[in-house]
């Protein structure tokens, strides 16, 4: 039986071309699988105070019951109900590898900066005086900005990113969503084989790949790369866009693979 999901925000959930964004039925699918016990995670690239602001522009009546926020950091609700706290010790543990990194690595920041500055229009983004990522132009841009810092990386294998849209986060290779998600099932007891997760871009293919998750699935309008990934994980590339592929991704592993809460009965099935 699926025990948690752990949803994308951006593009897998909320279709931010359609109105409304998000389908009824998900909202109603969440609520019903909450009610027989799943626990849902939105996994998502947004820091934890935008993916709040998402939550409330997009007016979900459902709340999930983690977020797990910037491709790597863990937060569960705080008792009571209102707001987020750091679940476990994760997060300061991911803060400190990440100061470790961002040392270690200043000089191939430098390298990757003085690339932007020169070769591309990309932005690089900065948090107080570290250089956290960048925004490129387009995707087309992205693609040459990310072959340069496969080459310049090689010699610092630990500093790794991830990318969605045109958007590139730099970050600790031990840190992703997918590592996020196994450190939540970790603390809950839930096994890979109880997990679903689903997404739509680059950075959701740590959580895709199988490894953390038994159960993938990537709406239609996924990048290839990400279809690809949930091909070879025997996962499932659903017809729908956004809230609608979830949809369908669900029916297909809960109805027709019985994994579904037995409690209730879902789809009126
Ligand atoms: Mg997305």
């Amino acid at each position: 039986m699926i025990q948690l999901l752990s949803t994308d925000f951006d593009g897998t959930l909320v279709n931010h071309f359609e109105k409304p964004p998000v389908i009824p039925e998900l909202f109603t699918l969440f609520r019903e699988l909450q009610k027989a016990g799943v626990r849902w995670a939105v996994n998502t690239g947004r820091e934890l105070a935008h993916i709040t602001e998402g939550l409330v522009e997009f007016r979900f009546p459902v709340e999930p019951d983690f977020v797990l926020t910037s491709e790597r950091d863990v937060f569960r609700k705080k008792p009571g109900g209102k707001g987020w706290e750091p679940f476990g010790d994760w997060n300061e543990r991911c803060a400190r590898a990440h100061d470790e990194l961002f040392e270690k690595a200043e000089p191939l920041l430098k390298n990757i900066l003085a690339f932007l500055a020169n070769e591309t229009h990309a932005q690089a983004i900065y948090d107080r005086d570290r250089p956290i990522g960048l925004v490129a132009q387009d995707e087309t841009e992205m693609d040459r900005i990310v072959a340069f810092i496969e080459t310049a990386r090689e010699e610092q294998p630990l500093f790794s990113f991830q990318r969605n849209t045109q958007y590139l986060r730099f970050c600790h290779a031990s840190y992703s969503k997918g590592a996020a998600l196994g450190e939540l099932g970790r603390l809950l007891g839930i096994e890979r084989e109880e997990i679903f997760a689903t997404g739509d871009h680059h950075n959701d293919i740590p959580m895709l790949d199988g490894v953390f998750a038994r159960w993938v699935a990537c709406p239609a309008n996924s990048a290839e790369a990400v279809k690809e990934t949930v091909r070879k994980a025997g996962g499932y590339i659903a017809r729908g866009i956004a809230s609608e592929g979830v949809v369908e991704a669900l029916d297909y592993f809960l109805n027709g693979y019985g994994l579904a809460p037995k409690k209730r009965g879902l789809f009126g099935r």
